[in-house]
């Protein structure tokens, strides 16, 4: 497995593979991998012929005030988990290389950004698609993976990748989770572990939503009704947003009718938690 820290140099490294004819498979990860991160890589391994990732702790999608600093940093954990992945390559840029003094360009999505966490994070997607784009001009992949944890990412990538006719195929993968159900995120780490027992119940609440639904509740305020009552028993925790959206505009819906999302952000401990489950008629 090869760590590449310059843009010159992955750049250089990615054209002469794609002259070879490889398929270049990318995910782009902020590290303290886990087993999430670790199913998109495998697949990308299967789908692709070389598997790239990137680690880098991207400091323009956090908010004034979030958890930029702190956030869990080990790189050579990171290299060996990725490594046992199969990944060939992974690139490794610092933040001056990234933005240099006078970096002034940014890729912003206009509509599904707007809703959930665009409305509890300004800037973020924002910082998320602007390095994006600048990771797929750096390691020009045929192809990328992404979690359906976070969901909005993911729409909203596809949405960028469309619109800006970028010739990558992006893939949606679902959600790892603990045994527990509580999905797999790098921000679990942060959770002391009493807090970490009670995160739990988001995930208990959002299949309770679903159960809701299988046996046809299609009244979104019901089932969120049902969902917000569980979560308020844990009384760490303070609920940022749980709505019901239509899956491809991530716009609120009262009444679902074919596909919608359940998206949830808490924050246990002052740790912010977010997930989703997906309803849809089987
Ligand atoms: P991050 O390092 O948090 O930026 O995540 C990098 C990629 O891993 C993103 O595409 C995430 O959606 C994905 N990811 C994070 N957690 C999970 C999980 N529990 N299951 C599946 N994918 C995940």
């Amino acid at each position: 497995m090869e760590v590449i820290a310059t843009i010159k140099e992955m750049q250089r490294h990615s054209e002469q593979l794609r002259q070879e004819g490889k398929i270049i498979a990318f995910v782009p990860t902020m590290g303290c991998l886990h087993e999430g991160h670790l199913a998109l890589m495998r697949e990308g391994k299967q789908r692709g012929n070389v598997m790239i990732i990137s680690i880098f702790v991207n400091p323009t999608q956090f908010g004034p005030g979030e958890d930029y600093e702190r956030y869990p940093r080990d790189m050579k954990r990171d290299l060996k988990l990725a490594q046992g992945a199969g990944v060939d390559i992974v690139f490794t840029p610092t933040a001056h290389e990234m933005y240099p003094n006078g970096f002034q360009t940014t890729v912003e999505v206009a509509e599904v950004t707007t809703n959930l966490c665009g409305i509890s994070r300004p800037g973020h997607f924002k910082g998320v698609t602007t390095v994006v784009t600048k990771l797929f001009n750096i390691v020009k992949p045929h192809l990328t993976l992404f979690g359906q944890k976070d969901y909005q990412q993911l729409v909203t990538i596809k949405r960028m990748v469309e619109d800006l006719n970028m010739d990558i195929e992006v893939i949606g993968i679902p959600t790892v989770r603990e045994h527990d159900g509580l999905a797999m995120s790098s921000r679990n780490a942060y959770l002391k572990p009493k807090k970490r027992k009670e995160a739990a119940t988001l995930y208990r609440a959002l299949r309770k939503g679903e159960e809701l639904f299988r046996r046809g509740e299609r009244n979104s305020a019901v089932i969120l009704d049902t969902i917000r009552g569980i979560i308020e028993e844990e009384h760490s925790a303070a609920i940022n947003y749980i709505k019901i959206c239509d899956s491809h505009t991530l716009a609120d819906i009262a009444e679902i009718k074919d596909e919608a999302i359940i998206a949830l952000a808490v924050t246990i401990d002052k740790t912010r938690l977010i997930d989703n489950l997906i309803l849809k008629e089987v």
